[in-house]
């Protein structure tokens, strides 16, 4: 059954969970498939020589209540208004991130009374928002990223949607807003780039950004949880984060500030985790770096959580006698869990067979001691935005730590990442434009858009 790895259980158990008085015959989710042990490590495998150590999971456990789930949002009940067609899409190479949107988009109103209204696609609009809304004052709000890629056959595909409609329940469970059925809201979402497929790039690197909303309408002042949401989602063709290659970045480490304390927003994916963290940024541009490394704690026994707005891997020794090992940090609340983390963590065993692949916490500390020594190999970030980002060095107290990157010359381009990093953006992208399966038991990974036959439902 589907059950996604390095996720929290809530998650697999709301996939198989039925909704009551819904039965789904004929819209059949091409999203849920059967999933059975990953095994093909030969196709996938690079030739890299590894040490043989087993991975390592630690997984965070189960809360012992599951959240209210709203069961009654349904593809069936889908509605679509097309607009006019509009008379020449814009150039679709070139556009600068995110300041170009498709035609329509997808709406979900939802009350604590009736639950999930009816969905619409409907065209492009501004939002009536009332100006005491919640999502206004108290930030409650939560988003998603995720891609549509072109496929050779003139479709695209979704990469991992489910993924993140299950990502999106959990940070909506945090602050009070209403759930839903994840595969049921992913077949909206196929739904809608459907509609939107003539704005999908047929280029490699480039895709749809498709970013699902959910805001509180909350109209008073009194802090409370949600009564009144809307779910929507929008969709801005995008071209690729590294135009001409792979192009390492330096990152600030700081402990001046902090994105996620314990306890806090940092494993939802809200508004409220981003605002406060443009100054930061800010200042790190100051310093020459593009990015902060994000710290959690006092000085040397800080602990290394995320880089900027993405997870952060190393390929590193822990000591002189370790064996090689990559590392991020576990899903200890305080980290975002990325669906483009996890795919890092399933893929790189596969793509460099032996692999050790841990999730661990480390230091500052640790961190600055191993550059020191050349004991990093590697260091990558990870998002759906730029896949993978290699990271050249990390600043901390007025002192750059180089980590190697292999500056090459390829087809023209310069790639300016290391093997591993390398071996994953390209193994990450053939998955994502259909031009390579993904891994035996993870054909849920992608789920294919047709052409619209422009009949709506
Ligand atoms: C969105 C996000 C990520 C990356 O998540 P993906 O699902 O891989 O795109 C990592 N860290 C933070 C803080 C994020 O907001």
């Amino acid at each position: 059954m589907l059950r996604p790895r390095g996720f929290h259980p809530f998650l697999a158990r709301s996939l198989r969970r039925p909704c009551p008085g819904r039965t789904s015959a004929g819209l059949q989710s091409p999203l849920l498939r059967d999933v059975d042990a990953c095994s093909q490590v030969s196709e996938w495998s690079l030739g890299i020589a590894a040490p043989t150590e087993t991975r390592a999971h630690t997984e965070v456990e189960a809360s012992s209540s599951d959240p209210p789930t709203y069961c009654n949002l349904s593809l069936s009940d889908l509605q679509i208004h097309r607009g006019a067609a509009p008379a020449q899409l814009p150039d679709l190479v070139g556009l600068p991130f995110g300041t170009h949107f498709t035609d329509h988009m997808l709406e979900v109103e939802w009350t604590a009374e009736r639950g999930w209204g009816a969905p619409r696609i409907v065209p492009f609009h501004n939002l009536s928002v009332h100006p005491a809304a919640h999502a206004l004052h108290y930030a409650v709000e939560i988003f998603e990223g995720m891609k549509a890629y072109h496929t050779q056959s003139g479709g695209a595909q979704l990469f991992r949607p489910v993924d993140n409609m299950i990502r999106m329940n959990l940070s909506a469970q945090r602050l009070c807003l209403p759930t839903f059925d994840p595969v049921e809201m992913a077949m909206l979402l196929q739904k809608f780039v459907e509609v939107e497929l003539a704005w999908v790039p047929p280029h490699i690197g480039h895709s749809l950004y498709v970013r699902p909303t959910l805001i509180s309408m909350q109209d008073r002042i009194a802090l409370s949880a949600t009564e009144k949401a809307l779910f929507y989602a929008i969709a801005s063709p995008v071209g690729p984060y590294f135009p001409t290659g792979l192009k390492a970045i330096r990152l600030l480490a700081t402990t001046k500030y902090t994105r996620a304390p314990h306890g806090g927003t940092g494993d939802a994916k809200c508004g409220g985790n981003y605002g406060g963290t443009i100054r930061p940024e800010w200042e790190a541009r100051q310093a020459g770096c593009a990015q902060n490394l994000w710290l959690l704690g006092d000085d040397e026994a800080a602990v290394v959580t995320e880089a900027g707005t993405m997870n952060f891997f190393m390929l590193w020794r822990e000591s002189e006698t370790a064996p090689l090992e990559l590392v991020t940090p576990p899903l200890d609340g305080t980290i975002l869990p990325g669906i483009t983390r996890d795919t890092v963590l399933q893929l790189a065993p596969l793509v460099w067979p032996g692999l050790r692949v841990v999730q661990r916490q480390f230091t500052i500390a640790d961190l600055c001691e191993a550059a020191n020594a050349g004991r990093i190999v590697e260091a990558f970030g990870t998002g759906t935005a730029c896949i993978l980002c290699p990271i050249e060095a990390i600043r901390y107290h007025g002192q750059d730590y180089k980590i190697p990157t292999r500056p090459a010359e390829q087809a023209r381009q310069t790639v300016q990442a290391g093997k591993l990093t390398q071996a994953l953006t390209s193994a990450i992208l053939d998955i994502q434009h259909g031009r390579r399966q993904p891994p035996a038991g993870l054909t849920h990974w992608t789920v294919p858009v047709t052409h619209d036959e422009g009949q709506g439902l």
